[in-house]
This record gives structure tokens, sequence and C-alpha cells, in this order.
């Protein structure tokens, strides 16, 4: 495999650069004292809708997706640019229509929803006029093995009934979180990967409760829309709500976490690349006794 840099990655990558050094490394302190004049919010501030707004008319926008609904990048092709976000990761994802949770519930919809369920979720995540969250792990089992998941979601009728406690949705907190990916069991007896599905929940459905946010090293990430567990106690959501078909769930968590394996890797990278070039600067002015500190 040829892992060069083809010129449209090139290109992009330049651009990407540009805009990070010009609009979203500038924004930082912005985000700093916009969040600590509103320290009970959760989600979004308007910083990132400015930059939300720049990086669109740049054409920066949903490079993470491919095919028609995104920038039609592979993913060979968008890791640099998930590297050069890493360099401000708290804004630069975001500006770019292109952070977690969305970019994997994106990629979920866009490659096994209807086109109904498309059009009612994909779209407007595509134009960042909602967010969302995905509800796999749970406080009960280990969900490093996600076969484990205990949530149910039974079939009755015309509907789905979902019960179950979720931890670690990631951007729950946030009001603007108008649909959650939940993964459950529709067949405990099935074949061990086949017992799970996903399914559609919208935040407003009766049942969902959003009970509290956690924190990671002391971090609460309120700022895009913490991590929270959330209860789902006998939610009816129409049957058409499921993705793909039941059995599918564990084979659509693979295919979701996956490529986000791969973007958060690259993002981590820019992290370090950022921290590396901020020791070099240090070192390079930085004098004791007489000389710079990298001397
Ligand atoms: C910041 C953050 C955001 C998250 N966002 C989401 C989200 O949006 N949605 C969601 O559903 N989940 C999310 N998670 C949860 C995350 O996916 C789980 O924490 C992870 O899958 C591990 O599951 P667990 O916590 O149940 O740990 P467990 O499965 O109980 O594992 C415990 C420990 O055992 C280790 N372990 C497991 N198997 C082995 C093995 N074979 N060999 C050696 N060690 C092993 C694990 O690495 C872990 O350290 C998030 C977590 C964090 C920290």
């Amino acid at each position: 495999m040829d892992f060069a840099h083809d010129d449209t990655t090139r290109q992009l990558a330049e651009r990407a650069r540009a805009f990070v050094d010009e609009h979203v490394v500038p924004a930082e302190p912005v985000l700093q004292e916009q969040l600590d004049a509103t320290p009970d919010q959760w989600g979004f501030r308007p910083i990132v809708t400015e930059l939300r707004e720049r990086a669109r008319a740049a054409g920066l926008w949903n490079l993470f997706l491919p095919g028609e609904h995104g920038a039609g990048l592979t993913n060979l092709q968008y890791a640099p640019i998930a590297e050069i976000t890493g360099w401000s990761p708290r804004l630069a994802p975001v500006a770019f229509n292109c952070a977690a949770p969305d970019t994997g519930n994106m990629e979920v919809l866009h490659d096994f929803g209807t086109p109904a369920q498309q059009e009612r979720w994909l779209e407007p995540l595509l134009d960042a006029r909602i967010r969302s969250a995905f509800c796999m792990t749970e406080p009960d089992v280990a969900s490093s093995d996600a076969t484990n998941i205990g949530t149910r979601i039974r079939r009755d009728g015309d509907s789905y009934v979902v019960s179950g406690r979720k931890w670690w949705s990631t951007g729950a907190m946030n009001p603007d979180a108008a649909i959650f990916i939940v993964m459950g069991k529709t067949d405990p007896d099935a074949e061990r990967h086949r017992q799970q599905s996903m399914i559609l929940v919208p935040r407003d459905a009766p049942g969902v409760r959003v009970e509290r946010a956690l924190t990671v090293f002391g971090y609460d990430d309120r700022d895009h829309g913490g991590h929270a567990e959330v209860v789902f106690d006998g939610v009816r959501v129409p049957a058409e709500n499921l993705l793909a078909g039941e059995g599918d769930g564990f084979a659509i968590a693979q295919a979701r976490l996956g490529p986000g394996r791969i973007h958060h890797c690259m993002r981590a990278l820019g992290m370090g690349e950022r921290a590396l070039a901020l020791m070099t600067d240090r070192a390079n002015e930085r004098v004791a006794f007489g000389r710079t500190l990298g001397e």
C-alpha cells in the first residue's frame, strides 16, 4: 500500500493547516473566556459557531465522511487532516464538523440508515443543526467486550421498547444532542455476535433520562457536551427506527468504531506534535546561566 499523500490530500492539508494557524489557535483564549463566563452550560460556545461558519465557507467541512454526503475522502486521505485538527483538539475538529461522536454517528447513518432515517437525522448532523450521542457502554457489564451489552430492545407490535442504563455517552449532556444511537439486545439467545441491534432513540422520547455527567481525570469536557450516564426506562420508538436489521448491531459497532479510532489516533499525534513544538520554542527562548535551555 502506498501511504504517500496524493495531491488532493496535500492541498487540503495545506488549507487545513493554514485555517488552524490563522483562525483556530487564536480562538483558544476566546473559548476559555467564554467557558469561564458560562460555567454551567453544556455544549458549544459562540466561538465554535463562528469558526464553523468560516470553515464551512472555506470548504473545510465534513471531511471525515467518504461518499457523496461528505467530502468524498478515503480514511487514508482524511488521516493527515485529523492529525492537523489535533493541534487544537477542543476547537479544530468541531470547526470542521469532524468531531466525535457525531462523526461516527453520521457514518452509521450514512452506511446503514434508510433514506428516511438519513433525511431525518443525517442531514441535520451534516448541516451541524443538531448533535448526537452513541450509547453502547454500560456500567453493569465490561463493555470493551460489547457482546456483554445488557440493554434490551424488545419488539412490541409496530414499536421497539428500549430498557437499560448506559454511561460514557459522550455529548449527551448537551441539550442539542437530539438523537441517541443505542445498542442493545434484540435476541439474547442468538449466536454471540448476532444478539445485538442498534436503534435510533430521540432524546425527547418519554423514558429517556440523562442522569449525570462523568469526569475523566477531573475534566468534564462540558464544551463538548460531557460524558453522561443515561437511563432508557421502557422507551418506545417506532420499529422503523432500527438501524439495518435485528442482529446487525455488533457489526455496525465494529464498522463505526474502526474509523473513529483512526481519527482519535491521528488527532493524538497532532497533540503530541504541538506539545513538542511548544517545548522546542521554549527551549530556544528560555535563557538560564547565559544560554538558552536548548543550548
Ligand atoms: C472520554 C471517554 C469517552 C467515551 N465515549 C463513549 C461514547 O460516546 N459511547 C460509549 O458507548 N462509550 C464511550 N466510552 C466508553 C468506552 O468505550 C469504554 O470505557 C471502553 O469500551 C471500555 O469499557 P469499560 O469501561 O466497560 O471497561 P471494561 O470492559 O470493564 O475493561 C476494564 C479494563 O480491562 C481492560 N481489558 C479488557 N479486556 C482486556 C484484555 N483482553 N486484556 C487486557 N486488558 C483488558 C480494558 O482495557 C480496561 O482497562 C467513553 C470512554 C471515555 C473514557
